[in-house]
């Protein structure tokens, strides 16, 4: 029997985090150039800052560049200064948005905004009823991996971030440890497939089929160099690409890895 994950199409998403003005636009056009000359069998987004969501779809890339914004508010609008909701952002033309990354999920004191997995979810809802396709980050800090608890950390990330109204079609999930963002280090292929292999079980028992079908992406120092190694992994569909993702001939090289 064939593996339905083998049919899923993967996605590579570039993740802007708070980096970039109007003028490093100039990188996506010179992605789209760089895409022009290659054959590859992945999806291609861009996760840009909320100031420049609008910007970039107007660059009209349309289905070969899809822009996604970073996060969204659980509300549609209201009182909430300084926040932008998913409606915004497909007002703004983003397809995709970023929810519960773990630089959202950390404490004040380490910079983030204390998201726990139940806004993540609400965020998620929100998402779904603009029409916005979420990708829903999961991943241990490494307190929690020298502890032995990453599959339970992610099993429970995963169990309580997830609507019960999920498809395939409008959700992806981004395994990112989180020691390994921004940081050089990544997690060896044999942690990577448990982790994958854990969170494909958890998808199927959860939503049966349509579970097989889900992306799983892998994030956290994702580069030209290692891409190739990665996205062989067996249910890794993908890439959530930070840093690497700035510089079109950096996120090129690692689209390059579904160079057909
Ligand atoms: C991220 O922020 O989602 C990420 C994976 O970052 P980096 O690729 O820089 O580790």
């Amino acid at each position: 029997m064939t593996s339905p994950t083998k049919k899923i199409k993967p996605l590579v998403a570039g993740n802007w985090k708070m980096n970039g003005t109007g003028a490093d636009l100039r990188e996506v056009r010179r992605l789209h150039t760089h895409l022009s000359k290659m054959k590859y069998g992945c999806d291609v987004a861009v996760c840009a800052p909320a100031t420049l969501v609008h910007r970039l779809a107007a660059m009209k890339f349309g289905a070969k560049i899809m822009t996604g914004g970073q996060d969204c508010h659980a509300a549609e609008k209201g009182a909430h200064t300084g926040d932008v909701s998913a409606e915004m952002l497909k007002d703004a033309g983003a397809k995709w948005v970023i929810v519960g990354h773990s630089e959202r999920r950390a404490d004040v004191k380490r910079g983030g905004h204390g998201e726990t997995s139940k806004i993540v979810r609400e965020k998620m809802l929100a998402a779904q009823k603009a029409e916005l396709r979420s990708i829903v980050c999961v991943g241990e800090l490494l307190s929690e991996r020298k502890a032995g608890d990453t599959l339970k950390v992610v099993g429970a990330q995963l169990r309580q971030s997830l609507p019960d109204t999920c498809s395939a079609a409008d959700i992806v999930i981004a395994y990112e440890p989180v020691w390994a963002i921004g940081s050089g280090l990544t997690p060896s292929v044999e942690q990577i497939s448990a982790v994958h292999a854990h969170i494909r079980k958890a998808l199927v028992r959860r939503f049966g089929t349509p579970g097989g079908a889900m992306r799983i992406l892998y994030g956290g120092s994702v580069k030209p160099s290692n891409a190739s190694e990665l996205m062989m992994i067996k249910d890794v569909n993908g890439a959530l690409v930070g840093g690497a993702s700035l510089k079109a001939q950096d996120f090129a090289g690692i689209i390059a890895a579904y160079q057909r």
